[in-house]
């Protein structure tokens, strides 16, 4: 597309914008009494308007029925995941028997990994992402010393080149190569929270099964971002969270996934729950752990039902936009005219002020750009939040933004612009 910085060129890509009307369903924060320009669905998407109504019901739902809401009523609860596994499914490219809601991203990464990080004789590593997200970091290395080992044994992470941002696949790839037999698993973050680069899924899938590793992502960036397919990837496991691209309100309900091919598999270790116990025979109350099928059998504590309710109400957006194909294809534009217009504020200021550090190639990136300042950037992001456009700011020195297909405009990049330039006419 040949992008123009004018209001009338953002104005005309609005108007043929076919998912224009969804902007509508969100609630949009304020700042001195005027909407912000909202960028920062990389980290809380915004309240659907009908996040209300859904926890009204089922708050009717409890004070009507109390504890006969398990199994009375519309939705009994005790059924109320498998509405939701039917709309993630889509989402992430899996069958429905291969995820489920539950808990929250960090922990099911722990009870993920319990499952496929089993390390043993010589195959006791790790491969990830140098600069993870923290969290990330933290459950990995406290996973390799709960199996008595020292993290610098067996984890391996991976950095760019030296004057590169993002990480090269033949690097991933050859590092995975470099040390096969010693491999437990592959761990990555589908998109890097940081310099928002796509990693490419399916290869180092490939390259990590081809050497005898299990390969799990951590799509927090990525589910409701970009098309992922997890289920023809072959990819062993993955979770999110789902309050990021997906909408589902702050600590929102997370989701995994697990491959088929995993659920007759009796050698995998769990941390077993009740309600991860096969349905049909939940409430016997039987001695002895027997899993329900498929990735059900990972839950532990039971229905989490406010939370599932709120993700419920995002997910039926999700499905009314035809779910990630027509979203992708908006973000790439959006996000395009973002690139374009960041490098109009540098021609503007005549100057390389600003560099854009997540890849300009619409494959290896989502909705986010990774911006670096050469000076003053956290003063520049200051005064953007100052004038109504909310991004976040990441140490040491990152202002992200993420245009959101289902409720940004061409028109809300236009004035990002000119509000950037703005602010650094002030500033610098
Ligand atoms: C946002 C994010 C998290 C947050 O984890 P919670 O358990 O939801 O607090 C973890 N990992 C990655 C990669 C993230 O981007």
């Amino acid at each position: 597309m040949n992008f123009e910085n004018n209001l009338a060129f953002a104005q005309a890509q609005d108007q043929i914008d076919t998912l224009k009307n969804f902007r509508q369903q969100f609630l949009f924060p304020k700042h001195q009494g005027k909407d912000f320009i909202y960028l920062c669905g990389n980290s809380l998407g915004l309240q659907p308007k009908a996040a209300k109504e859904v926890l009204d019901q089922q708050l009717s739902n409890w004070a009507n029925l109390a504890v006969e809401g398990w199994f009375e009523g519309e939705e009994p609860w005790m059924f109320y995941h498998k509405e939701l596994k039917k709309l993630m499914a889509p989402l992430v490219g899996a069958l429905p028997s291969e995820v489920c809601p539950m808990n929250t991203l960090t922990v099911n990464l722990h009870l993920l990994m319990v499952s496929f990080y089993q390390p043993k004789g010589k195959r006791i590593k790790i491969i990830m992402e140098g600069g993870a997200f923290p969290s990330d970091q933290y459950a990995i290395e406290s996973q390799v010393r709960f199996h008595g080992l020292q993290p610098d044994d067996a984890i391996i992470e991976v950095f760019p080149r030296a004057g590169e941002d993002t990480l090269r696949t033949e690097d991933i790839i050859s590092k995975i190569n470099e040390h096969g037999e010693e491999l437990a698993l592959v761990l990555f973050g589908g998109i890097n929270y940081y310099t928002g680069q796509w990693y490419d899924m399916k290869r180092i899938t490939q390259a990590g099964q081809a050497v005898g590793a299990i390969v799990g992502w951590d799509l927090a960036h990525a589910a409701g971002n970009v098309p992922v397919k997890l289920h023809d990837w072959d990819v062993d496991f993955a979770c999110w969270c789902s309050y990021k691209y997906q909408n589902s309100g702050p600590g929102g309900i997370a989701g995994i996934f697990v491959h088929e091919k995993h659920f007759n598999n009796q050698t995998l270790n769990r941390f077993a729950g009740w309600w991860g116990y096969q349905e049909n025979k939940r409430f016997k109350m039987e001695k002895g752990f027997i899993p329900e099928a498929g990735a059900d059998g990972w839950q532990v504590s039971c229905t989490q039902v406010m939370p599932m309710a709120l993700y419920h109400a995002s997910l039926k957006i999700f499905q009314k936009a035809g779910f990630i194909d027509p979203l992708r294809s908006k973000s790439i534009a959006l996000t395009g005219y973002l690139y374009f217009i960041v490098n109009e504020v540098n021609k503007e200021l005549n100057s390389a002020q600003f560099k854009i550090i997540t890849p300009e190639v619409a494959e290896d990136r989502g909705s986010q750009l990774s911006i670096i300042a050469a000076e003053k950037g956290k003063e520049i992001f200051d005064g953007l939040v100052a004038n109504h456009v909310l991004g976040d700011w990441r140490e040491p020195n990152v202002i992200r933004l993420s245009p959101i297909p289902l409720y940004n405009s061409f028109e809300d990049i236009y004035l990002t612009g000119q509000t950037l330039l703005k602010v650094c006419k002030a500033i610098l």
